[in-house]
């Protein structure tokens, strides 16, 4: 087990990071991130701030001699960093875990390995193989197999022709052509394994998406129990069979029949676990420093429904928004990730709202960005 004081390594500067620093901190540990990017939410509330590539031997050097153990937040951290520091101090999770994470093809083969349901697909690497797919994957989405997030490197394919040319705009590089799905739903669940092994699921959460990006997040999801279970399982069936240690996100497409299938895992807390902070008896990132130390798991209980709604960029479109509104109800809890530049489709923080019920929390929440954000606001309806 790693005591408090240790110093703990996070590979990744972003809110995910900050996020497990401020949890480190409360637990007593110290934390160094590694970022290139001076003004990273993570750098500003860590204890060190290494500028750097993740890449940067010397780094990563740094890292591995001034740190009890590293994680990540960031899931294109390379994989090759990971391993290299697993040579000298211990790494949660493992980079052969992530590097599954990290490409779509493999993620899929895997998923499909552990006996659970995902979207038609084929694999995509040359334009050879696109003449032969299957007219069924129509309408679809052409994803890029690595570097993909927020909808980014995704395009909505209706012929075949579509599918070429973006298959061209992607560089040809490696992709999977996936049926577009009738969604009923989408659901996501973060769980923790241990290092000995135990795994823990969060409740799962009903997750709502904006142009590709997580707007609205809603706990517990509003699906037939037997359907939560079949999720909170799959989650906990694929940390094991990765050998997984620390927090992983599993996100889940649920059909209009019904069927509940994986769309992707991330390797680390999740846009969707951020309810936990305030509604649960432990939040992700408190879990993802048990884990990382060698800690039991913490108790996942869900002190209250709640809804999570993510702030953009675009929510600054007209100003700084008016937080009296938002700091006038007691059962909202804003967190800003302390971003300078509020570009468009850039996560700037989100707030929580609790409430009696689901239903009561996701009225006040939406209530509350109609009145933060009008402009964004209308944009949806
Ligand atoms: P992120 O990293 O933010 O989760 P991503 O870029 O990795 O996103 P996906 O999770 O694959 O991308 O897709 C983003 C969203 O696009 C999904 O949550 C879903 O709303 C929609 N989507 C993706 N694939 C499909 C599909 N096959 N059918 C229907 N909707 C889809
Ligand atoms: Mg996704």
């Amino acid at each position: 087990m790693i005591f408090p004081n240790a110093m703990l390594g996070m590979l990744g500067g972003g809110q995910l990071g900050r996020m497990f620093t401020l949890a480190a901190h409360s637990m007593g540990y110290r934390v160094t991130v590694l970022d290139p990017d001076p003004l990273s939410p993570a750098g500003a509330v860590a204890d060190v701030h290494l500028k750097a590539a993740y890449q940067d031997r010397e780094a990563l050097q740094l890292l591995a001699d001034s740190c009890a153990a590293v994680t990540t937040e960031f899931e294109n951290v390379p994989a090759e960093s990971l391993r290299w520091l697993a040579n000298h101090c211990i790494v949660r999770p493992a980079g052969d875990a992530v590097a599954v994470a990290q490409d779509r093809i493999r993620e899929k083969a895997f998923f499909r390995a552990c006996g659970l349901g995902v979207a038609p697909y084929a694999v995509i690497e040359t334009a050879a193989d696109l003449a032969q797919a299957d007219a069924a994957l129509l309408p679809g989405i052409l994803k890029r197999a690595r570097f993909g997030y927020d909808g980014k490197g995704q395009a909505s394919v209706a012929s075949m022709g579509e599918a070429s040319a973006a298959f061209v705009t992607f560089g040809s590089d490696a992709c999977v052509l996936e049926r577009r799905i009738d969604l009923a739903c989408e659901v996501s669940v973060v769980v923790a394994r241990g290092a000995q092994g135990a795994t823990c699921v969060f409740p799962v959460a009903e997750n709502q998406h904006r142009h590709g990006i997580l707007d609205v997040c809603i706990v517990p999801a509003r699906i037939a129990p037997a359907l939560a279970t079949e999720a909170e399982r799959a989650a906990m069936l694929i940390a094991t069979r990765l050998n997984y240690v620390g927090v992983l996100a599993v996100e889940f497409f649920v059909t209009g029949g019904g069927e509940l299938l994986v769309n992707e895992i991330a390797p680390r807390p999740h846009n969707s676990g951020h309810y936990t902070i305030d509604a649960c008896a432990t939040s992700q990132y408190e879990q993802q420093a048990r884990a990382l130390c060698g800690l039991a798991l913490g108790d996942t209980l869900l002190l209250t429904p709640v809804v999570m709604v993510n702030l953009l960029g675009e929510a600054w479109a007209g100003g700084v928004p008016d937080w009296r509104m938002l700091f006038d109800n007691p059962r909202a809890k804003l967190h800003l990730y302390g971003k300078h530049e509020a570009r468009p489709g850039r996560k700037m923080g989100h707030y929580t709202v609790l409430g009696g019920t689901v239903e009561a929390a996701l009225a006040e929440a939406l209530a509350l960005r109609a009145a933060l954000c009008p402009a964004f606001a209308l944009a949806a309806a």
